[in-house]
C-alpha cells in the first residue's frame, strides 16, 4: 500500500482497476474494488497495517464496470461493508440490467472488437446507499462530495474533498501509460458526455487527481488535466 496524502493509500499489485484506502475516526473506507482477485490481495494488504476486514465501513463505487467491481462480492463479504454507488449505477452493481456498452455503429476498429467482449458477469452485490448529484458523505475525510460524472458510464461517480482538493475520478480519464488519455472508446457508450463530465473536473482545480488507472497526479494537477482536456477538446 502506497501513501497519497495523509490518511489515504492506494493499494499495490493488482493487475488492473486502481483501489484507495481512506482512514477515518470511525474506520475505513475502500474506492472500488479492482478485479474479480483482488479482495485477496486487498485484504492482505488491510492486515499488513493491522486492519481487520471489518474495520471497512464502507465501500464506494465510481462505476460498475468488471475491473472497478469484479472483486465488490468476495470484499464486500469479508468486511460487511456498505456499498455506495450513484443511483444512475446501482441496477448495473446490483445486476438487475446489463451494464452499457457503446452502439457498433458509433466505433470503429479495435475499440469495436473490446466493446463486444462479454459484459460483466459479477455476482449481484445490493447497494446499501444510493447516492445522489452534489451530496456529501460526512463521515468520510470530514465530508466527501458525490459528483455525477456520465459517459464512461451512466452512473458514474467522482468523489470530492474541496478542502483539501482531492479528487477520485474513476475512469473519466486514465494514465495507463504516465500519460492523460480519455477511457477507452470500446468502453465507454457516451464519449461527448464523458467530455462534459472532464470539464466539470476540471473547474474544480483539483490538487490531487487519484484515477482509476495509473498512478496519481500529485504535481500541478489542475494545470495537468486543463491542458489535457484543451488538447481533447473538451473545453
Ligand atoms: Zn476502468
Amino acid at each position: 500500500m502506497n501513501p497519497i496524502i495523509p490518511g489515504v493509500y492506494t493499494f499495490t499489485g493488482l493487475i488492473v482497476g486502481r483501489v484507495y484506502l481512506i482512514e477515518d475516526g470511525d474506520g475505513l473506507t475502500i474506492i472500488d474494488a479492482s478485479l474479480a482477485n483482488a479482495a485477496a490481495k486487498i485484504l492482505n494488504q488491510l492486515a499488513q497495517k493491522g486492519y481487520a476486514p471489518q474495520d471497512v465501513k464502507r465501500i464506494l463505487i465510481t462505476h460498475a464496470h468488471p475491473d472497478h467491481v469484479g472483486g465488490l462480492p468476495a470484499l464486500q463479504k469479508a468486511t460487511g461493508a456498505a456499498v455506495m454507488a450513484l443511483t444512475q449505477e446501482q441496477p448495473y452493481i446490483e445486476g438487475t440490467q446489463p451494464i452499457v456498452k457503446p452502439k457498433p455503429a458509433d466505433i470503429r476498429g479495435l475499440p469495436k472488437i473490446m466493446a463486444a467482449a462479454p459484459t460483466t458477469t459479477n455476482e449481484p452485490v445490493p447497494v446499501a446507499r444510493a447516492l445522489e448529484d452534489g451530496e456529501t458523505i460526512a463521515e468520510v475525510m470530514g465530508g466527501l462530495q458525490v459528483l455525477w460524472t456520465p459517459g464512461h458510464s451512466p452512473g458514474h461517480a467522482t468523489y470530492w474533498q474541496a478542502e483539501k482538493g482531492v479528487m477520485f475520478c474513476g475512469d473519466v480519464m486514465m494514465r495507463m501509460t504516465g500519460r492523460l488519455t480519455l477511457p477507452f472508446a470500446g468502453f465507454t457508450p457516451d464519449m461527448a458526455e464523458n467530455k462534459r463530465s472532464l470539464r466539470r473536473l476540471v473547474e474544480l482545480n483539483p490538487q490531487v487527481v487519484c484515477l482509476g488507472h495509473g498512478q496519481p497526479l500529485m504535481n500541478d494537477a489542475a494545470a495537468t488535466i486543463r491542458r489535457f482536456a484543451q488538447k481533447v477538446e473538451a473545453m
